[in-house]
């Protein structure tokens, strides 16, 4: 396949997805295995820098730092421009585990290279800039990051904005063959229907200025998907206060293994259907 460049700017975040491919996140028996036991100062970075560790058990730290350890023991991150810090490993490492953390095992075995840049970086053959980037083709197994966004992303808890698992979402996406907003692999056949109601049904709030997901999550169902899993994630309680039928959806999707209340429906006003089904710009 053609490396075909595919983006989509916004304001202060651009994402970029080159085309796609399958990173195999899944269970994997070649990956190298933590022979030490996890250092103190990852661990310190963990406590000072990510909330959702922070907000884990004592067992499930532990698992979560398992996870980071193995991550970091089977990519290479490499600086460009720039010197790689404990801090950047510890940070992308989180971003890549917070979204399979629900799924035991998993591994992202496909994913070679991630290259911190100390800030925005071109986009190849554009006069774009971005802040992440998953590629495919050429780019495939290579991740781009933006260190700026990347700290900025873990440093402020309340904007729903993490540049690291937004990508790593990405790559999550592309599982099932297509990068769509639909999980195919996780979401089972029944909750497609409904879940797709609710990206309609939230992106077209986003349109008409009526919501707290942000604007670029109204880019397409992938950007939807990415833009309310950093949110899910970084701020949990205020999606379930606030979109309680999409924290259910999110929480069903990323954590099978929690049992599922009904919550309450939401509220939700009536938008007017928008003609604009928003085709995946990401696609072809
Ligand atoms: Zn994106």
């Amino acid at each position: 396949m053609n490396s075909t460049y595919l983006f989509i700017a916004t304001g202060i975040t651009i994402s970029i997805l080159i085309g796609y491919s399958r990173y195999s996140i899944k269970k994997s028996r070649s990956k190298v295995e933590p022979h030490r036991p996890f250092p103190h100062q990852w661990r310190s970075l963990l406590m000072q820098h990510v909330a959702f560790y922070n907000r884990l058990n004592p067992l499930e730290k532990t698992r979560f730092e398992n996870r980071v350890h193995v991550f970091l023991l089977n990519v290479q991150i490499v600086g460009i421009g720039t010197e790689i810090t404990h801090l950047d490993r510890i940070l992308i490492a989180s971003g890549a585990i917070i979204p399979i953390f629900g799924f035991d095992s998993w591994h992202y075995s496909n994913l070679k290279v991630i290259e911190v840049h100390p800030d925005k970086f071109l986009i190849p053959n554009t006069q774009q800039y971005a802040n992440g980037l998953v590629g495919w083709g050429k780019m495939e197994g290579k991740v781009k990051l933006s260190r700026k966004a990347l700290v900025h992303g873990f440093y402020d808890n309340n904007d729903q904005k993490n540049v690291a698992i937004h990508e790593f979402v990405h790559i999550l996406d592309m599982q099932d063959g297509s990068i769509d907003g639909k999980l195919e692999l996780i979401m089972k056949e029944i909750d497609i229907k409904p879940w797709l109601q609710i990206i309609h049904t939230k992106m077209n709030a986003i349109h008409v200025g009526n919501s707290s997901i942000r604007d670029y999550g109204s880019t397409s169902h992938a950007e939807f998907l990415a833009v309310v899993s950093e949110f899910f994630f970084e701020s949990p309680d205020k999606m379930k206060a606030e979109h309680p039928e999409l924290y259910q959806k999110l929480d069903q999707f990323y954590n099978p293994k929690h049992p599922q209340k009904n919550l309450p429906k939401e509220q939700s006003k009536k938008e007017s259907k928008d003609p604009r089904e928003v085709k995946s710009a990401l696609m072809n």
